[in-house]
């Protein structure tokens, strides 16, 4: 019998530390047999005029026909005229969705031990639409969209990971109290696509008494799911809770299946190239989208043999108060496989 055929996913190594981080996902899923081929791509150097940025359409197109990817860190050079790397992604894939599971590493202490949940971020309108002008000198307007179809889609996703990952709850975090038409028509959305769903149960909190129970005891929530600005803080908030953008995974979601998992912290380009990198984060990045493509097998044996090597604490990068070097993190894990 024939070993099956190799999904092939696109990998961008990234800037920074991004390359020494995917070499060791690399080692990592061949130590664990995933049966995955990488097709590399790497921002070029000069704008490609169909995109307007360093990314090239084929490296877009790699991502389209293979629905999977992974990313490392982008640095973004600011101010040369092009569009930012991780906004050409957003917009070229349509990652309507950054999903983050944050959950206590069993071992390394942190103020909780007990987090375990999910936030589910819009990632394509709200306050980010970029639609920011002055009236008159003194006086500058920022316009927030919120739009149905967007709010749909976000929430559709929210439920349906909520589903098939078995969990029981799905809050909505708004201000729906003060932005009555935006942060409304979110939770209307929200409410229709709950009715769907009577197994999960559907609540509402409003974000600053949010803030206060994430603070006071993050058991009490499951699957979060908001717009885009409050996403982008109550997902950090989360990070935080469990020690820090160095563990982080994440994974985008867009239009029509397409799974862009990459870590959430930047290029770091103070320890870049001394093999310093905590490659965990990219690592749980992508153990997400092993999950995705439903090889949950290797997931877990993945993600076990990350979890133990932390707990161990024999090997542990500086971030994490260990003297280890990224490879000898890397070879513990692979150890453990
Ligand atoms: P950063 O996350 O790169 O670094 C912040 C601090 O955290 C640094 O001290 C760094 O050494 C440390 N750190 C980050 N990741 C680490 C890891 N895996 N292991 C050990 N230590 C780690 O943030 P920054 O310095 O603000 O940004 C640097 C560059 O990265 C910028 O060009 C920025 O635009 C880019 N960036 C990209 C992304 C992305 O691609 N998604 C996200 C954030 C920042």
């Amino acid at each position: 019998s024939s070993a099956p055929a190799p999904i092939p996913a696109t990998l961008f190594p990234g800037d920074g530390i991004g390359p020494e981080i995917a070499e060791a996902v690399k080692q990592v899923f061949q130590a664990a047999e995933v049966p995955i081929e990488w097709e590399e791509h790497y921002v070029g150097d000069q704008i490609d005029p169909r995109t307007q940025s360093f990314l090239t359409w084929e490296s877009l197109e790699s991502v389209r026909r293979n629905k999977v990817g992974l990313k490392g860190p982008m640095a973004t050079p600011i101010g040369k005229g092009h569009r930012s790397l991780n906004l050409t992604l957003r917009k070229e894939l349509n990652l309507y969705a950054n999903v983050r599971p944050c959950y206590s590493l069993p071992g390394y202490k942190t103020r909780y031990d007990n987090v375990n949940l999910i936030t589910i971020r819009e990632n394509t309108e709200g306050e980010y639409s970029g639609l920011e002008h002055q009236v008159v000198r003194g006086v500058v307007e920022s316009i927030k969209i919120i739009t149905r179809q967007a709010s749909l889609r976000v929430a559709e996703y929210a439920f349906h990971y909520a589903k098939i990952h078995g969990r029981e709850r799905v809050s909505a975090i708004h201000k729906a109290n003060i932005m009555q038409k935006t942060d409304g028509l979110f939770l209307k959305c929200c409410r229709e696509v709950a009715e769907k769903y009577p197994e999960i149960t559907y609540e509402e909190v409003v974000i600053d008494n949010c803030c206060m129970m994430l603070v006071k005891n993050p058991a009490l929530f499951d699957v979060l799911v908001m717009p885009n600005l409050y996403g982008d803080i109550i997902s950090d908030l989360c990070a935080g809770l469990i020690g820090g953008l160095g563990l982080t995974p994440s994974c985008n979601i867009g239009e029509g299946g397409i799974a862009l998992a990459e870590a959430v912290h930047g290029s770091a380009p103070d320890i870049a190239g001394k093999n310093l990198a905590n490659p965990t984060a990219l690592l749980l990045s992508a153990v997400t989208m092993l999950r995705h493509l439903e090889l949950y097998d290797k997931a877990e044996r993945i993600q076990n043999a990350i979890l133990t090597t932390i707990a161990e604490g024999k090997y542990r990068t500086a971030d994490l108060g260990g003297s280890s070097s990224t490879t000898d993190f890397t070879k513990a894990i692979c150890s453990h496989l």
